[in-house]
């Protein structure tokens, strides 16, 4: 018995050096520090948020020319030091569940995991002066109530379309990086996302912001990820169906997301998840704006859970590796500012890390430190599981 409990468990740490020496040796070539991407997936995030949101003077700016032109007397994006500009909503949310991923630690069992994530945006709700939280995603957290055994749960919501679940579930992707955690992304990204946003417009804009993330820290190519969200979404629903919850309302709403989604796809024509994105000829300031009011629900651009990741989505296929180009694009705009630069930025991070991006840009930046921990955090944990992702 004694050597028998002696050789498991060092079979255990064999197979778990490795698994570990695998994803190191598959990640290698590719980056020298892959807790560097988690670190700027986290806090370039909210570095975006800060500056699209600019002390709220900026997401509710209505003309991207007017917050391009107020840019330009800045110095540009290279030249904001954000040391004034304060984080918003999106960030506190994003915290909120990156918190409670780790304080799960490797345990994601609905029972433990849902009620500390109820638990951690309820708490979020006290941090949320001069941040301009969304109605739906205040009124909702502040009537969870994480002691109770369903208390996570609330009722379907003709209204909860809204990006305030897609604009914080980025850290998802993050802790389930591997293809065959596909199964617990969706689980947990719909789950997190409708506990303030019970409409499947408010929680697909969730799954997709974690999908596209885990793609980004994968390093699969940016043009093939719309197809694979739309490949996605049938075992979505047929999680929603089996998860049993007001599942005839829910259906009944489905398809508005996967509809524009794959009107986007067309029209890029990027829907067979080999093309290269095209783009209009002409796509500057205000063609941007117009475009962005045209993919939106009722007019303001990237502030839906379809949108929002579709705006940031825009604006990563047309940038690039070139961060002024993703600022330009999904930051400063006339719509949802804040929580398209949140989105965006953050896939940004994971596929680059901190390259190029101005200091001034998240050195100082409100919560970094804690953020950095929160990446690192996550990066140990999806380590130690042994998890590996691939490169495509
Ligand atoms: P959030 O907490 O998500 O920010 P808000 O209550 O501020 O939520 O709403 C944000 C946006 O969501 C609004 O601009 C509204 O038009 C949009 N919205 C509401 N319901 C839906 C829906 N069913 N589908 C798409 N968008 C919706
Ligand atoms: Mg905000």
């Amino acid at each position: 018995m004694r050597s028998l409990s002696r050789h498991a468990p060092r079979g255990r740490e064999l197979l778990l050096l490795f698994t570990v020496l695998c994803w190191k040796s598959s990640w290698g070539s590719m980056s020298s520090g892959l807790v560097e991407n988690y670190e700027a997936a986290m806090v370039l995030s909210a570095a975006g948020d800060a500056l699209g949101y600019n002390n709220h003077k900026w997401e509710f700016c209505r003309s991207g020319e007017k917050i391009h032109k107020e840019l330009a007397k800045l110095g540009g994006v290279e030249n904001i030091d954000v040391k004034d500009w304060i984080v918003s909503d999106d960030t506190v949310m994003h915290i909120a569940t990156a918190e409670a991923l780790v304080e799960a630690g490797k345990d994601t069992d609905p029972a433990k995991l849902y009620p500390l994530l109820a638990k951690k945006y309820k708490e979020s709700m006290d941090d949320m002066d001069g941040r301009a939280p969304g109605g739906t995603c205040m009124s909702n957290a502040m009537s969870l109530d994480p002691e109770c055994p369903d208390g996570w749960k609330i009722p379907f919501e003709k209204h909860g379309g809204g990006c305030g679940a897609a604009m914080r579930a980025m850290c998802i992707g993050l802790r389930f990086p591997n293809p065959e955690q596909l199964d617990e992304l969706i689980r947990v990204s719909i789950e997190s996302g409708r506990m303030t946003h019970h409409h499947p417009t408010g929680y697909l804009g969730s799954l997709a912001s974690a999908l596209f993330t885990s793609y980004a820290i994968n390093r699969k190519p940016p043009h093939e990820w719309g197809k694979a969200l739309l490949d996605v979404l049938p075992k979505a629903r047929a999680y929603v169906v089996e998860s049993g919850r007001n599942v005839k309302e829910n259906l009944d709403s489905w398809s508005f997301f996967e509809t524009r989604w794959t009107s986007y796809l067309t029209l890029r024509d990027i829907l067979d998840g080999k093309s290269q994105a095209k783009f209009p000829e002409k796509y500057g300031v205000e063609e941007r704006d117009t475009f962005y009011s045209f993919l939106s629900y009722s007019g303001w651009g990237g502030s839906s859970g379809h949108d929002a990741p579709m705006i940031a989505y825009d604006a990563i296929l047309g940038s690039g590796d070139c961060w002024t180009e993703l600022s330009n694009r999904g930051f400063f705009h006339g719509g949802d500012s804040d929580s398209t630069a949140a989105i965006g930025a953050s896939w940004w991070g994971a596929m680059y890390g901190f390259k190029d991006v101005p200091k001034a840009n998240y050195k100082k930046l409100e919560y970094r430190e804690r953020l950095e921990k929160l990446g690192r955090d996550l990066y140990q944990l999806t380590l130690s599981q042994g998890s590996q992702p691939n490169s495509k």
